[in-house]
């Protein structure tokens, strides 16, 4: 993407769930290239505030994976566990408001939810007593709709009412949600372009929502394909996707370029760090294929 007045400020935010692996290291490389290319900083934040899901040594094992390919952070890392004031912050800001827009208590189970993630709609009238385990909502108007041009996949256009009309703002165990937490952080940071995969676009109106909501500027999205293997599912931690081999970085980094449809770095190039300086000097946002989703198989990557 290319920036004019702004300093652009990028970010890769991986969760700790554990070791990286090929669909990860896409995002972090074409979000580290936008950036590079565009002479801007790039951020790295631990979204560290889902305890039951993380997986022991996991950060240290994204921090050793991202060195030993070469991809070195601006700054600090952030760790989202060190920021939950700012959510309780903004989550007060969002109780202050009145137009139309009302987080609420609700103790609804998953299964009494309706279609789009609707509370049954007695929680809004009859606010639990405070120490049943509630979830925090925002009830989003049903008329909602939310634009944004991203930079790949072109014009978005959601109905938010529908898709999720009463989305969770903090989890019923407590825990803050990874909406409101990327929302803020994103703003706080100064992040003015968020590079991530396709995976990740439906969240997209909901951070787009709170930003707004809460009077910030939003960053500039762009969704790339997410690497999927011969059934169509997304190479995940999930679904057991291997772990990336870094004693193979330049081989890896060569996959990840090809799947970003870049130039080929020239064979000549057998370290991390040329390797890399040439595909900063190449990086063409445009040859990245405009797809949702693009199969591992294509790119000669086990899926
Ligand atoms: N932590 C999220 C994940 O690993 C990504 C957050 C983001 O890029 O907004 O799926």
């Amino acid at each position: 993407m290319s920036v004019s007045t702004t300093q652009y400020r990028g970010r890769f935010a991986p969760s700790p769930t554990g070791p990286l692996h090929m669909g990860s290291l896409i995002a972090a490389l074409a979000s580290y290239l936008d950036a590079r290319s565009n002479n801007g900083s790039w951020l790295l934040r631990i979204d560290d505030i889902d305890p039951p899901r993380e997986a022991p040594g996991a950060t240290d094992s994204i921090l050793a994976s991202l060195a030993q390919h070469g991809l070195y952070w601006d700054n600090d890392i952030i760790f989202q566990s060190h920021n939950t004031h700012r959510y309780a912050a903004a989550l007060q800001h969002l109780r202050g408001l009145a137009d139309g827009t009302a987080v609420f208590a609700c103790v609804c189970s998953r299964a009494a939810m309706g279609p789009g993630g609707v509370c049954c709609g007695t929680c809004r009238e009859q606010p639990p007593a405070g120490d049943r385990p509630h979830a925090l909502r925002i009830a989003v108007p049903a008329s909602q709709l939310i634009r944004c041009e991203d930079a790949l996949q072109g014009p978005q256009c959601w109905e938010l009412g529908h898709i999720a009309a009463d989305f969770v703002l903090r989890r019923k165990d407590g825990l803050w949600a990874y909406q409101l937490a990327a929302a803020v952080d994103d703003t706080e940071n100064g992040i003015t372009h968020v590079v991530r995969g396709s995976d990740l676009l439906d969240s997209t109106p909901r951070q787009l929502f709170l930003q707004a909501l809460l009077g910030k500027t939003a960053p500039q999205y762009c969704h790339l394909p997410v690497i999927v293997n011969s059934n169509g599912q997304k190479l995940s931690k999930q679904n057991h996707a291997a772990p990336l081999d870094n004693t193979n970085a330049v081989r890896n980094l060569r996959v990840a370029l090809q799947f970003l449809g870049q130039l080929p770095p020239p064979a000549s190039l057998t370290a991390v760090d040329a390797l890399l300086h040439f595909a900063t000097q190449a990086w063409q946002l445009a040859r990245v294929p405009a797809q949702l989703a693009r199969p591992a198989a294509e790119v000669g990557w086990p899926g």
